[in-house]
């Protein structure tokens, strides 16, 4: 894994959130986009060289309304970006770390994503990310 590519943080209101992290970032969000398959809306903000994500449900089904349902708005995963993230599920596989997705999918800002289970990464969402190659 290369770096922390970017902090998933779960919102209710990303209008109201893309304010507030606007003002403790001092900076705006540079990409706002909706991800309709995962039923989200994301905002992103660059940090030095890193991400953070703003993920608001846009449906009741959607993994972030039943995260917030459950634990409240806050830090939903963290995702580390990888040269290769089809190559990357694999090498978690051997690992012993069970994944959510045995394949990647695309995801927003142009990342092919996998999630690995947080009952196999100490309770903590992981996503692992790498650049679409067009
Ligand atoms: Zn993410």
């Amino acid at each position: 894994m290369n770096k922390i590519e970017h902090i998933g943080i779960a919102v209710k209101d990303i209008e109201a959130s893309n304010l507030l992290f606007s003002k403790l970032l001092n900076t705006q969000p540079y990409k706002t986009e909706e991800v309709e398959s995962e039923g989200v809306i994301t905002s992103f903000f660059m940090v030095g060289d890193t991400k953070i994500e703003l993920l608001q449900a846009t449906k009741p089904e959607s993994a972030i309304a039943k995260f917030i349902e459950k634990k409240g708005e806050g830090i939903h995963h963290i995702a580390f970006g990888v040269d290769d993230a089809a190559e990357e599920i694999k090498r978690l596989k051997i690992e012993g770390i069970e994944m959510i997705h045995e394949a990647t999918k695309n995801g927003a800002d142009n990342k092919s994503i996998a999630f690995a289970h947080p009952k196999s990464t100490n309770g903590v969402l992981i996503e692992v990310c790498s650049d679409i190659k067009q």
